[in-house]
């Protein structure tokens, strides 16, 4: 079977490999669509995180952890799959013709609705990430969130909060491609800013408002109720660091950071206001069941529109073009890979 294999840094190639057995605790998946992930981009780029995100071959490893398909053969042990379903899974090596992937029920292989197709399905695994971001930061009703990112997951983010938070106050989208902006705004953004072009510190106080510091009175804080960073710490990005920015925006005392962007490198912070202004800083890493069939009801239900997100179509003889746009942040959202 053909599949898109990954080397080194900058180095996949689209070859001849063998077609996976199967364990019984598996199926193998006729892959239809697969969608290249910003932690693909770090691999891609950098050589990081290999091991997590490409299934092994005796030489290199097919990348691809977010596609859709249909199901070709169901190991002795799993339940409720059948052949010829039509399935959203996350597991590895998606960037081929055919994927075996191991069954944890009701987290990594989630039946299509009929109405669902495989190119919104592929993006099933982003939108169970961003749903997961957007209620860690526990949004309520009234209140503003500022969302660094306009990428798939902050994009998604933007659409969580738009279908699930009735009667939000204001969502604020950050981002350093307009391209991108203008999407976050056509999903629901209130406000956009390019922060190539803007400080976001200035700006996101004239929007919301502010109020002083409980025990810094001469310190004003911005209104920011939520600030999710979808960016994390890119190597060599000349703007300032998102997670500082996000610390200064943050609201007095009841304000919250969700961090779900990757960290590059290690980074120095100064963390005195987020400690005067006690504002929480949470992590947010892949979901949780029943997230994966929450995010597939939004999409089915149409709450949520990913087709809109797909930016580029590539078949698996063009996996490095298809790299080469995903990194080109300014013209893509989301590359899928159709085998
Ligand atoms: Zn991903």
């Amino acid at each position: 079977m053909k599949a898109a294999v990954f080397y080194g840094s900058r180095d996949v190639r689209t070859e001849e490999v063998e077609k996976p057995g199967i364990e019984d605790n598996a199926i193998l998946v006729n892959v239809k669509a697969c969608g290249i992930c910003g932690s693909d981009l770090h691999m891609y780029k950098l050589g990081l995180f290999n091991e997590m995100l490409c299934r092994p071959l005796e030489q290199g490893g097919i990348p691809g952890h977010e596609f859709s398909g249909e199901v070709v053969e169901v190991g002795s042990q799993v339940e409720g799959i059948e052949v010829g379903d039509r399935v959203a899974t996350v597991s590895m090596g998606g960037m081929s013709e055919y994927a075996p992937v191991t069954v944890i029920p009701g987290f990594n292989v989630i039946k299509m609705p009929p109405e669902v197709s495989f190119e919104e399905a592929a993006t099933l695994e982003p939108l169970a990430n961003s749903l997961h971001a957007a209620m860690r930061g526990n949004p309520v009703q009234g209140e503003n969130a500022v969302v660094f990112g306009a990428g798939i997951i902050g994009l998604g983010v933007v659409q969580c909060l738009k279908a699930l938070v009735p009667d939000f106050n204001k969502i604020i989208a950050v981002d350093v491609s307009d391209n991108r902006l203008s999407m976050a705004k056509k999903l629901g953004a209130d406000e956009i800013i390019n922060a190539s072009a803007e400080d976001p510190c200035e700006k996101i106080p004239k929007i919301v408002g502010s109020a002083p510091v409980m025990f810094q009175p001469t310190e004003q804080a911005p209104a920011v109720d939520i600030v999710y960073d979808c960016v994390g710490y890119i190597k060599d990005r000349p703007e300032p660091q998102v997670i500082q920015q996000a610390i200064s925006l943050a609201r007095d005392f009841t304000g919250r950071i969700v961090v779900h962007g990757i960290f590059e490198e290690n980074v120095s912070l100064d963390l005195l206001p987020m400690i005067v202004k006690q504002v929480d800083i949470l992590g947010s890493y892949g979901f949780m069941p029943p997230e994966p069939e929450q995010a597939m009801e939004l999409i089915r239900s149409k709450a949520v529109d990913r087709l809109g997100l797909i930016s580029h179509e590539f078949s698996l003889d063009q996996a490095k073009e298809a790299f080469e746009m995903q990194c080109n942040v300014n013209d893509s959202v989301k590359v899928l890979i159709k085998p």
